[in-house]
């Protein structure tokens, strides 16, 4: 391609509201330019780097087995009221009527539609397992667009569904989805972890993110310092928590513990470390129909994960309690412990289960149980609900976890039933009995990716890309345009180029040498040959992007120069 032929409008202004590299240099090295809020436009270069982007992720997914196909972008809203998510999914649904009155959505996700297309075809397990998927638009009325296309209204989404006989085959796709999202992610060079993720809202039984690791990250991930672990704040786990501070010895003993409300001042009274508390969190735990006071168990020192809390009890929101509510519910504030704890729902975190010497409250104003032990509870009390902190051990192989920020550029879902079962898509099993399909969906943001790969890989003037994903591998400069030898060389070595396979553009515009170096640096191709005055001494330059590390070469050895580095 000669640049004097492409359309790719740079500029020194960056958006006023843009404070992300990723969003500054897309937008400064024309490759996006915004339509609305939430709203761009892929310029030439852009869709470049979408192409291979997303060739990358049909070349693994068709690897894997998958189809590709294409939903309609516009769905019929008959098919969302059918699951259930039109009355639930709230304003990021963006709803409409067509002339006829009939109400339609711009699809956000496709499960909806994935089922639709295949119930009443897909009629027996013989039938399974299928995995279709596709590259698409979709639509989210997000509340706050921002950070230019990693977080837009409009957006490009891979996304598959894959339908099964059971739950086992369901399990050996998702674990190929994993493997496959691997591969994808490692090709296209992103520095990226699979982390255990929260399903609590869309339900089903597994789900993995996939998060590259990026300051600019708003997702809070734990990563283990010395194996491949990591998990969202939400889902993360770690070793069991131990101490070497002495215990208190008493056994199950009620103390007097006047003005003692707070886990530190239980903690000074008795001279005991917080490990050996036990603090009690009490919550407003809403649902559907009803709403009641739920307490929360965790040791002193740790702190109530409420994600995990709410799944714990299964409400829609936890809210705090207010002094008359905890009241009302008969629970004694500052003194409220498992033991003889009636009226009230609860729940005790996991971690706790069979610890001895703890204290905790006494449910009576100044009074402490000291020496309990955790043991005489049912099962279904005991739940995951405690936060994991740095420092804590890696649940996998006892190292250092640390807190990283991470973007998520994938996430794959055991859905099993839920939506086949709302939409009444069953098949007949091996017994002739009809049973909803399993099922699985797994995403990928593919115009996000092309910011993430900036917010990885940039520096203070412009983008940086990998070869896998440039817009163009290589950019040939020519510096003087009117010098004729220079001119005549450059052309030939872009025909060369060309020839052999490299993706390739030929800076031939009427510029000076600057704007065309500067528009190099923005752009951020991974290789340039700038055939400037060294010629005469049969000399050019090779340039490379990352670190702009400045080689002069043979002008005879300028295409196997680019060769080595692209072929
Ligand atoms: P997030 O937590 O970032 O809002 P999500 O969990 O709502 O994302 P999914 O429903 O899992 O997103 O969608 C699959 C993928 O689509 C995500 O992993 C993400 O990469 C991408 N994606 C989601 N929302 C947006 C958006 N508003 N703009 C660009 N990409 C998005
Ligand atoms: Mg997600």
């Amino acid at each position: 391609m000669k640049f004097s032929k492409f359309y790719a409008p740079t500029t020194k202004e960056a958006p006023k509201d843009a404070t992300l590299p990723s969003h500054v240099f897309l937008v400064r090295g024309g490759f996006i330019e915004q339509n609305g809020a939430g709203l761009y436009n892929y310029l030439p270069l852009a869709q470049r780097v979408l192409n291979k982007i997303e060739a990358v992720i049909r070349e693994e997914m068709q690897s894997a087995g998958a189809l590709e196909m294409k939903f309609s972008a516009v769905t019929n809203a008959d098919l969302w009221k059918q699951s259930g998510r039109y009355a639930v999914y709230g304003k990021e649904l963006l709803r409409f009527r067509d002339r006829k009155d009939n109400d339609f959505v711009i699809s956000p996700t496709n499960e909806e539609s994935a089922v639709a297309t295949m119930r009443g075809k897909l009629t027996s397990y013989k039938d399974m397992p299928k995995n279709i998927y596709q590259i698409n638009t979709k639509f989210r009325d997000e509340a706050r667009p921002r950070f230019g296309i990693l977080r837009g209204r409009e957006f490009i989404m891979k996304d598959a569904y894959s339908f099964h006989a059971n739950d086992e085959d369901l399990k050996r796709e998702f674990d190929l989805m994993e493997a496959t999202y691997t591969k994808i992610f490692t090709r296209l060079g992103l520095n990226f972890r699979a982390v255990a993720a929260d399903s609590g809202a869309i339900g089903g039984s597994g789900s993995k993110e996939f998060m590259v690791l990026a300051q600019n990250g708003e997702d809070d991930i734990f990563c283990c310092e010395d194996c491949s672990y990591a998990a969202n704040v939400e889902a993360a786990k770690r070793a069991l928590k131990t101490t070497n501070a002495q215990a208190p010895e008493a056994s199950a003993d009620k103390f007097y513990t006047p003005n003692t409300k707070t886990i530190k001042d239980i903690a000074e009274f008795f001279k005991v470390d917080e490990f050996y508390t036990i603090k009690a969190v009490i919550k407003k735990a809403i649902y559907e129909d009803t709403q009641k006071i739920v307490v929360f168990f965790v040791r002193g020192n740790d702190e109530l994960q409420e994600v995990k809390a709410q799944n714990a009890c299964g409400a829609l929101e936890l809210v705090d309690a207010s002094d008359e509510e905890i009241s009302a519910a008969g629970i004694v504030a500052g003194f409220c412990g498992p033991v003889g704890l009636k009226g009230v729902e609860f729940f005790i975190d996991a971690e706790l289960k069979g610890q001895s010497q703890m204290i905790c409250g006494a449910n009576e104003k100044d009074y402490h149980f000291v020496g309990v032990s955790v043991s005489s509870f049912n099962d279904d009390r005991f739940k995951d609900i405690a936060s994991v902190s740095v420092g804590d051990r890696c649940p996998e192989c006892g190292g250092r976890l640390e807190l990283s920020k991470g973007i998520e550029v994938g996430h794959i879902f055991q859905l099993g039933d839920k939506y086949s079962k709302a939409m009444n898509a069953t098949f007949l099993d091996e017994n002739g009995k009809a049973k909803p399909y399993i099922m699985g969906c797994y995403g990928i943001g593919v115009s996000r990716l092309m910011a993430v790969m900036i917010e990885q890989s940039h520096d203070e003037r412009g983008c940086v890309w990998s070869k896998e994903c440039a817009p163009f591998e290589a950019v040939i400069i020519l510096s003087n345009f009117k010098d004729e030898r220079a001119s005549e060389f450059s052309s030939k070595l872009y025909e060369d180029a060309k020839n052999i396979g490299i993706d390739v553009l030929y800076d031939d515009r009427n510029e000076r040498f600057g704007v065309k170096m500067n528009d190099f640096e923005l752009i951020g191709c991974p290789y340039s040959i700038v055939v400037g005055k060294g010629l005469e001494n049969g000399k050019v330059e090779l340039i490379c992007r990352d670190k702009l590390i400045k080689t002069e070469i043979e002008a005879s050895g300028a295409l196997e120069a680019l060769k080595a580095k692209l072929c």
